[in-house]
């Protein structure tokens, strides 16, 4: 998909409109359209990346500092229990919209059934844990 056709880059451009709740130079906010709960908000950065892992870490420091001025508001408004704080990143991770977005959503008592989202563990083998220690380890000096 090409930055034309991206439904957020509209949105950022204001050439589709959207319930948004805070705007800087480097992001906006908005409603999702199809919230989990009411308040369900999504920060995007106003620059096309895909996933987390395209974006420079500062306007990822940046974007996090958005999420808690969201959160602090939602809750004020609100007053939800809980709420998860989520980004997909790539299809297989269930990302839709190939604009990389960070979900506020904040969460209810007895909402489990609308929010869905499970995940099954396993236990791996003792070496292969020590391999990924090892290899994560080294990686992350390297950066
Ligand atoms: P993803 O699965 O990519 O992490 O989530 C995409 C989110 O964007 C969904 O929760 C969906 O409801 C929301 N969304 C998709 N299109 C629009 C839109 O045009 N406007 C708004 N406000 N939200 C949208
Ligand atoms: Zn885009």
């Amino acid at each position: 998909m090409t930055e034309e056709q991206c439904i957020f880059c509209k949105i950022v451009k204001g050439e589709i409109p959207s319930m948004k709740v805070y705007e800087d130079k480097y992001a906006i906010a908005f409603l999702d359209i199809n919230p989990v709960n009411p308040g369900h908000t999504l920060i995007v950065p106003k620059n096309h990346y895909t996933t987390l892992t395209d974006l420079p870490v500062t306007l990822a420091q940046h974007l996090t500092m958005v999420s808690w001025k969201i959160m602090q508001a939602v809750k004020q408004e609100i007053k939800p229990v809980g709420f998860n704080v989520i980004n997909n990143n790539g299809k297989r991770a269930g990302q839709l919209v190939p604009h990389y977005h960070i979900h506020v959503i904040p969460r209810f008592e007895g909402d489990e059934k609308r929010f869905g989202m499970l995940w099954v563990t396993k236990k791996l083998e003792e070496e292969q844990m020590k391999n990924l220690q090892k290899g994560i380890n080294e990686n992350i000096s390297k950066l």
